[in-house]
């Protein structure tokens, strides 16, 4: 996919649907940019309502909303559903498991991951809860 053969405005590839580039995202709305949003998952996780999910008050789809819905109105963003494994920052392009997306901006939101702070046995043993896969592994474990 290469950007600059499609369209007169730049392009500008946001790696991330989580608070950070969704932030990006609508502040892009009304610039002559071309937006591609792109995430691991299709949904936007609300991460401080995992609690609520890993002790059962909340299901996780009230914590998760559809991005490529989240985004249907703005006319210059394409959300792409698919994994970033690389950055080639020579050519501007990213690679994905869809292949090869190119840029001219690149914005890259995805987050963090949970710090073990080098302990492998409590990155053994603990359950981390960053995800809702995660916190639904909490909850089944209190449960049971
Ligand atoms: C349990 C919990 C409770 C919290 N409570 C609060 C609170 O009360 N108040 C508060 O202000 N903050 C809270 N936070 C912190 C807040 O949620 C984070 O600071 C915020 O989500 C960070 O936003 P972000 O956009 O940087 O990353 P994230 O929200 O983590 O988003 C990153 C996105 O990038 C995507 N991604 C990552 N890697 C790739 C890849 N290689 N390819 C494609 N996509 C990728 C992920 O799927 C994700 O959607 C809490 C966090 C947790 C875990």
């Amino acid at each position: 996919m290469n950007p600059t053969d499609q369209s007169k405005f730049p392009t500008v590839v946001i790696i991330g649907g989580g608070f950070g580039g969704i932030q990006v995202a609508k502040q892009l709305a009304d610039k002559p940019v071309e937006v591609i949003l792109i995430d691991k998952h299709n949904y936007h996780t609300f991460q401080p309502l995992l609690y609520q999910v890993a002790t059962g008050s909340l299901e996780s789809e009230s914590i998760a909303f559809s991005l490529r819905k989240n985004f249907e109105g703005q006319k210059n963003l394409r959300f792409r559903h698919t994994e970033v494994s690389k950055i080639d920052a020579e050519r501007n392009v990213i690679i994905t498991s869809i292949g090869e997306i190119a840029y001219d901006y690149l914005v890259v939101a995805t987050g963090s991951t949970t710090n073990f702070f080098g302990n492998k046995e409590i990155e053994h043993y603990a359950m981390p809860m960053k995800s809702i896969p995660e916190a639904l592994n909490l909850r089944y474990m209190v449960l049971q």
